[in-house]
């Protein structure tokens, strides 16, 4: 690449914004922007909502605290337009202003906003502690809590409030199995589980969805069914209906596809752009998008490389996984269950899932190394 370091700019710094600059940033002059100062994984809401404390330490992580981070030049802020023919954005910053930043190559690693927990909102870290406390304090005062929709999300959820609380604890979903997308050994043995840990699970429920929410609060009104049945009533209710909304609004419409998601090709490469790559739950990888927990970054990092040093015939492709897959339960007192995409099941031990995957493996593998959180 010469001695001038070309600029990768990536939007959006989480679950797989962050690797991607971590893994650029010895090679690259790399440009992050974030809409919080931390990065806040969209993984393992159930063990979020049940053990926060826990949960911070693998999924809440301040950018300071990453060794491989200090290299980049992180703006807290949020990417309001993009002008790919002079290959450059416009950002908001955190104090108001509108900053613009030129790039050699753009990631696209924006995500989506999903229920109360997934959003393109610019906070900083009080605010996150605030908004996740008052939710947790919600549902620990709660007797009775409903869980609408029958995703991992829903399920890990329902199955962690369950095995944590006395509250009884309500799992909706419209189909006759939940878990959708993936293997059918998995939905099976998901249904054993729930039923053993507590929920009360009532499949072939749909329910009305108030005109406009989009699911982002816990709601404590009735809740009525499209398909038939009799009202609901719960202290909360917890909307898990996977109505996700992609965080494109700063991007053309060419080059996005009917449902907002970001048109890629088979490399992570943004088509008819050609030094544009997007990855994670914003690009239209595969029929899941899959590409955040398929090793997308790995592609998109190598992509980068390729395309910066002129070697286009060395890219790569992305190998989406025909089925769902990944831990749905988070870590429990006898250890961290991980489901295939061929149906079968691994569970690692508690003692070896704490230190050596969550924290040797994410922490000091993945992340590169981190900081004490007091330092
Ligand atoms: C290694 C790995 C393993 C995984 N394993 C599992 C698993 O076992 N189980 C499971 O359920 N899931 C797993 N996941 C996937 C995970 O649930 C989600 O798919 C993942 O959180 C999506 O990451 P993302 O980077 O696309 O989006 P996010 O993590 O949501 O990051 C997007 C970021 O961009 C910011 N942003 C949005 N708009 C803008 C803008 N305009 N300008 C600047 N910033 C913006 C957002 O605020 C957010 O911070 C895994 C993911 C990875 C990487």
């Amino acid at each position: 690449m010469g001695s001038h370091r070309p600029t990768v700019l990536v939007a959006g710094l989480g679950d797989t914004g962050v690797l991607v600059a971590t893994r650029l940033s010895r090679s690259c002059h790399v440009i992050g922007v974030s809409t919080r100062p931390a990065l806040v994984s969209g993984q393992e809401l159930g063990t979020r909502l049940t053990d926060l404390p826990r949960w911070r330490r693998t999924y809440l992580v301040p950018y300071r605290r990453f060794r491989r981070l200090d290299a980049i030049d992180v703006v807290h802020g949020r990417i309001v337009q993009t002008d790919f023919k002079n290959s450059a954005v416009e950002i908001e910053t955190s104090t108001g202003e509108l900053r613009r930043a030129n790039y050699d190559a753009f990631v696209i690693a924006t995500g989506v906003s999903n229920g109360f927990w997934r959003h393109d909102r610019i906070e900083d870290l009080a605010a996150i502690d605030t908004t996740m406390g008052a939710v947790n304090e919600q549902l620990a005062a709660a007797s009775t809590i409903a869980v609408v929709g029958g995703g991992a999300t829903g399920v890990s959820v329902a199955d962690n409030l369950a095995r944590s609380s006395d509250a009884e604890v309500h799992l909706f979903h419209s189909g006759n199995e939940p878990l959708p997308g993936f293997h059918p050994d998995v939905r099976r043995w998901i249904v054993r589980r729930l039923a053993s840990d507590g929920v009360s699970v009532h499949p072939e429920h749909r329910a009305q969805i108030p005109s406009g929410f989009l699911g982002d609060t816990l709601t404590t009104d009735p809740i009525d069914w499209s398909s038939g049945q009799e009202q609901f009533s719960a202290d909360v209710v917890l909307w898990a209906v996977g109505a996700v909304r992609p965080h494109t609004s700063f991007l053309p419409a060419s080059v996005l596809d009917e449902d907002g998601f970001v048109e890629v090709d088979a490399h992570l490469r943004v088509i008819g752009q050609a030094n544009v790559f997007a990855v994670g739950d914003v690009a239209a990888s595969d029929p899941l998008r899959s590409s955040a927990r398929n090793w997308g970054y790995r592609v998109i990092v190598g992509n980068v490389r390729a395309l910066l040093s002129g070697h286009e015939s060395k890219f790569r492709d992305f190998k989406p996984a025909p089925y769902r897959w990944g831990s749905l339960l988070g870590l429990q007192s006898d250890g961290l269950t991980v489901v295939q995409p061929n149906g079968k099941r691994v569970r690692i031990p508690r003692p070896i899932a704490q230190r050596l995957l969550l924290g040797t493996f994410v922490q000091r593998v993945l992340y590169g190394g981190l900081r004490r959180s007091n330092s």
